[in-house]
């Protein structure tokens, strides 16, 4: 449905109601970005908004921890419509104190930046904008509604938002604002890591992630989102183009396609560099930083509450983040396949990955490498059973290992397991029998 049709068909169901196009679907309109879903606020309550609604709405609902919500859908389109609010902060768990208003100009006032605080009438037409709203978004610029200082004060998470709009919206931050937020950085850990992650995950699904995290460090934020951002500015010693791991960090994030993992990867693939550097004769090293990596990525991403999959999946591209790029002409057919089973269905996501980090690194680490990744791909194609590869499981299971040996639970089962899995994929062991006899050629005799 188109979306004038359903304002349309609102302003009919509220005719002898105050209904405002309000918040994020306003703001988004007037820049002329896309909108899917209308965000309004009325001065009916929301068993009212129900009634009105209910008769031609696909579907209706209570928007959970949004207090005074009504969600509802027609044709495919989803529909908001809040009551006005008048909620004032306790200043210390930033659950608002919420009461119902009967005024737009004070439902706008509790809202967080000024080009998020303008209303449209859906019966008039008219625009109310009472904090310059429209002349922040002509100067492309995030501000907050009243003073800053008490606004961050009500709701701290409002320091990321700032980030997270200036990252969406390619806004700059309002000078006061940046101000504001240095100084009362150390309030954001009242806000849970859930609500962190949100923005976090918004930031880095912007067009350019760069910019937004170089103000979480300079806002001083990173303490908090994300510490190890801080450990990143390690120089590189001895070597000519000295880049600072963070800086090739932040390139790396901007040159990955903008999806979640391959974001969040791109972010955490060196992250372990600064704990693993050492220096020799033979130069600087990182040894293992890609193994420490995924362990540290996967705490971290537990830290910000992701989902398990995400975890697993960014664990994954870190763990092998080097060996895309390191690829050669002389690896045996049993080494391509070994990097298949390895990365599994994040094949393509490390190709894109290691493509990001190439790019943002020194062309002299990487001679050739796009003429050895094409190479690599044709090899890949003619091994051609990547998901075959990536479900392979041992052909026995450990409790046959246990009977063939006659040996108990214990860490030897893992190792004959791994042996089998091994021998697979090389393409040595295709059948039981022959696992059968492998296993007991190789491990009887212990
Ligand atoms: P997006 O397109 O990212 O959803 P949005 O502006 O709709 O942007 P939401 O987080 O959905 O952002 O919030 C909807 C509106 O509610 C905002 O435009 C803002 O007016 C108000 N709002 C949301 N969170 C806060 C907050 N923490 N403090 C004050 N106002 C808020
Ligand atoms: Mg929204």
């Amino acid at each position: 449905m188109q979306p004038e049709n359903l304002i349309q068909l609102l302003a009919k169901s509220f005719a002898d109601r105050q209904l405002f196009l309000v918040g994020g679907c306003l703001r988004d309109r007037l820049l002329g970005r896309e909108v899917s879903d209308l965000d309004l606020a009325t001065n009916a309550r929301p068993d009212e908004i129900r009634r009105r609604v209910e008769e031609w709405a696909d579907a209706v609902w209570l928007v959970g921890e949004k207090f005074g919500t009504v969600g509802l859908q027609k044709n495919g389109a989803k529909v908001e419509i809040t009551t006005f609010r008048a909620d004032t902060y306790d200043g210390v768990s930033r659950k608002p104190e919420v009461a119902f208003g009967t005024d737009v100009r004070a439902d706008l006032s509790r809202r967080d930046f000024t080009i998020n605080a303008i209303a449209r009438s859906v019966h008039t037409g008219e625009l109310l904008d009472p904090f310059g709203g429209q002349r922040d978004l002509a100067a492309r610029l995030v501000s907050f509604v009243g003073d800053p200082a008490e606004r961050i004060r009500e709701d701290p998470l409002r320091m990321l938002r700032a980030v997270r709009f200036c990252a969406q919206l390619e806004f700059e931050l309002d000078p006061a604002a940046a101000v504001a937020i240095a100084r009362a950085a150390d309030e954001l850990p009242r806000i849970s890591f859930e609500r962190i992650r949100e923005e976090l995950d918004g930031i880095l699904l912007s067009p350019k992630p760069s910019d937004a995290l170089r103000l979480i460090i300079d806002l001083n934020l990173a303490a908090h989102v994300l510490p190890e951002l801080l450990t990143l500015h390690l120089p590189e010693p001895g070597r000519h183009h000295m880049k600072d791991v963070l800086e090739h960090t932040l390139d790396t994030v901007d040159l990955v396609p903008a999806e979640n993992s391959l974001r969040y990867a791109a972010l955490l693939h060196d992250v372990a560099k600064p704990e693993t550097f050492s220096s020799d004769e033979n130069g600087v090293h990182f040894y293992r930083h890609e193994k420490i990596g995924a362990d540290r990525g996967r705490a971290i991403l537990s830290r910000l509450r992701q989902p398990s999959a995400l975890i697993e999946r960014v664990a994954r591209l870190v763990e092998h983040h080097l060996r895309i790029p390191q690829y050669r002409a002389e690896w045996s057919d049993s080494a391509v396949r070994r990097l298949m089973f390895d990365l599994g269905d994040q094949l393509e996501a490390a190709i894109a990955v290691a493509e990001a980090d190439v790019k943002a690194s020194d062309p002299s680490d990487y001679p050739e490498f796009n003429q050895r990744l094409e190479e690599l791909r044709a090899r890949i194609a003619e091994v051609g059973e990547a998901a075959e590869l990536a479900r392979m499981k041992p052909l026995l299971n450990g409790e046959e290992v246990m009977e063939l040996l006659g040996i108990a639970p214990g860490p030897r089962v893992g190792e004959v397991l791994d042996f089998l899995l091994d021998q697979q994929i090389e393409g040595n062991i295709t059948s039981r029998e022959q696992a059968v006899t492998a296993v007991r050629e190789q491990f009887s005799s212990h």
